[in-house]
C-alpha cells in the first residue's frame, strides 16, 4: 500500500487528509459518506468532485478493498461464502448469513491466525498479517455490493483473533458505525476473542456498546489447555473475570461460546462445573457442535449429548442456546475454504 490507505480513515482522519490536500473540511464528510455509506469503488464516479481533485485523489490515495475469488452458495439454506483477496496476494474468507431479523456478515480480522486453537482450520498456517480497517469494511461493501443488499448485523468471527489486532479492529467499529457511513449500529457488532485478558481490559475501557464474545470451550484450565495454547498465558478465571468485569463496564450481556467436541469437554461433569464457574455472570453460553476440520481429528457431540449439556445448563440457571449450523455444506466453518484454496495453489 504506497498510497495513503483512504478506506481505513475515520471521518476526522479523512476531514485532516483532505485538508493537507488544501480542500475545504467539508470535504472530509463527503468523501466518506461516498465510500462508506454509498460504498463506492473508484474515485472515478465521486462526481460531485471537480475533475481536478478525482484526478489528485487517484494520485495520492488508494482503495484497497478485497477482491472477490470465489463465492459459495449452500443449497441448504441462504447462506454464501466469498473468498476474498487482499494485497500481497493473501486470502482471507467472509460469510452472508441471512435472518429472520436481516443480513449478519462474518468478516475476517486477520489473514491466517496465530492462536493455535487445535479444533480451528485459519491458524494451521500461522499468521500471514493483520487486516487494516479498510479491509475489514470492505468485506461487507463488497457482499452488499455482490447481493444488493444492506447489510445489519456484524460477527467479528472469521479467520483471525481481532484481538491481536485491536487497533484496526477499534478503527473498523468506529467507521462501520458512523453516522455519515453505514452506520450499522454498535449494539448489532460481536467481537469473539480466544481470551486476550489485557486486551478485553483495554476494550472495555473504550465503552463501545458492542457485544464480546470468548471462546471458553471447556470448563476449567485443564481441557481448555488441551485444545487452546492460549490458556497457557491467561488463567481460566482470570479470563472469567474479564468477562464479568466487561459486562459491568459496558452493562451488555457477554457471550460464552462453547464447542462440544465428543469426549474432550461434553460430559455431564463438565457441564455441571461450567455452570459453577459461570454462576452470576450477565452471560449466555452459545453451544456449537464442533465442526470436523479435515485436518483435525475431533468428532462433534452426539446431538443427545448435546441437548443433556443444554438441559444442565439450564437447569443450573446459566442461559444457553445451540447454534443452528448454517452453510453446512459449503465448508463454511472458519478456515476451512482458505485452507482448500491455499492448498490447491
Ligand atoms: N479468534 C476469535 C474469533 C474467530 S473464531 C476467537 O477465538 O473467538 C470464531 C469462533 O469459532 C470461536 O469461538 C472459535 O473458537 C470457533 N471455532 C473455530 N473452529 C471451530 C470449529 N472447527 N468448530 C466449532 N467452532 C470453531
Amino acid at each position: 500500500m504506497e498510497k495513503a490507505d483512504i478506506l481505513s480513515m475515520e471521518k476526522e482522519e479523512l476531514t485532516e487528509f483532505m485538508k493537507g490536500l488544501g480542500e475545504a473540511a467539508y470535504r472530509g464528510k463527503q468523501v466518506f459518506t461516498r465510500l462508506h455509506l454509498k460504498k463506492a469503488v473508484s474515485f472515478g464516479e465521486m462526481t460531485e468532485l471537480s475533475l481536478k481533485l478525482r484526478e489528485l485523489l487517484k494520485e495520492k490515495a488508494g482503495l484497497y478493498g478485497v477482491k472477490t475469488v470465489k463465492k459459495y452458495k449452500s443449497s441448504i439454506d441462504n447462506t454464501i461464502k466469498y473468498l476474498f483477496l487482499i494485497e500481497n496476494g493473501y486470502i482471507i474468507e467472509s460469510v452472508l448469513m441471512k435472518y429472520d431479523y436481516g443480513y449478519t456478515v462474518c468478516v475476517s480480522t486477520q489473514a491466517g491466525c496465530r492462536m493455535g486453537c487445535s479444533f480451528c482450520a485459519s491458524t494451521i498456517g500461522g499468521l500471514d498479517r493483520s487486516l487494516t480497517a479498510g479491509e475489514i469494511l470492505s468485506q461487507i461493501y463488497e457482499i452488499e455490493r455482490q447481493e444488493g443488499i444492506r447489510v445489519g448485523h456484524v460477527v467479528m468471527m472469521g479467520c483471525g483473533e481481532p484481538l491481536d489486532n485491536f487497533e484496526n479492529c477499534v478503527k473498523f467499529i468506529k467507521i462501520i458505525s458512523c453516522k455519515d457511513g453505514a452506520e450499522i449500529s454498535k449494539r448489532n457488532i460481536t467481537l469473539s476473542t480466544c481470551g486476550l485478558v489485557d486486551k478485553i481490559y483495554e476494550l472495555a475501557e473504550l465503552k463501545l456498546p458492542i457485544t464480546l464474545a470468548v471462546s471458553l470451550h471447556a470448563p476449567n484450565d485443564g481441557i481448555r489447555k488441551r485444545l487452546m495454547p492460549i490458556a497457557n498465558k491467561y488463567k481460566y478465571e482470570d479470563v472469567i473475570r474479564a468477562a464479568k468485569d466487561y459486562a459491568e463496564a459496558t452493562k451488555r450481556r457477554v457471550t460464552f461460546e462453547y464447542s462440544l467436541i465428543d469426549g474432550v469437554n461434553d460430559s455431564r461433569e463438565n457441564a455441571e462445573e461450567l455452570s459453577r464457574r459461570l454462576k452470576g455472570i450477565l452471560a449466555h453460553v452459545n453451544l456449537i457442535p464442533v465442526n470436523s476440520v479435515k485436518e483435525r481429528s475431533y468428532i462433534k457431540s452426539s446431538d443427545k449429548n448435546v441437548r443433556a449439556f443444554s438441559r444442565i445448563l439450564t437447569e443450573k440457571g446459566i442461559e444457553n442456546t445451540v447454534r443452528r449450523k448454517l452453510g453446512a455444506d459449503i465448508n463454511a466453518a472458519c478456515g476451512q475454504l482458505r485452507n482448500s484454496e491455499v492448498k490447491a495453489k
